[in-house]
């Protein structure tokens, strides 16, 4: 999809800080953080939500796989961190390419919502 914003992070027409990078995912700090430690993890193939994912297919375990690096990178794998894929309008999805969030670097709040 060529005007999303994600895709073009993707295609290097938007710069972002890397955090990550494999074949299929990409990983970058949030530029928005409400952490210390906030990254966003992508798939490189366009899908605009979770519900828009084929579960049988990789990219779920393949974002996951990313998650585990990521937190190994940011030191936030023993101390923990959380993991959050908003979908559509209540979930709060702004940007609509599937995304994880991985936020960490502080004891986080209780609340889901
Ligand atoms: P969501 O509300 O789940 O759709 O979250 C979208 C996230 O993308 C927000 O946390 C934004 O701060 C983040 N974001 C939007 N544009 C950029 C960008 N150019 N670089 C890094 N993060 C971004
Ligand atoms: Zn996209």
């Amino acid at each position: 999809m060529t005007d999303c914003i994600f895709c073009k992070i993707i295609r290097g027409e938007i710069p972002c800080t890397k955090v990550y990078e494999d074949d299929a995912v990409l990983a970058f700090d949030d530029i928005h953080p409400m952490a210390p430690v906030h990254v966003v993890i992508i798939p490189k193939t366009h899908v605009a939500t979770l519900m828009d994912v084929d579960a049988k297919e990789g990219t779920i375990g393949r974002l996951i796989a990313a998650a585990q690096e990521v937190a190994g990178i940011k030191n936030v794998a023993a101390s923990g961190f959380r993991t959050v894929v908003n979908c559509n309008a209540d979930g709060g999805q702004v940007v609509f390419h599937l995304h994880m969030h991985l936020l960490g670097g502080r004891k986080l709040e209780d609340q889901m919502g």
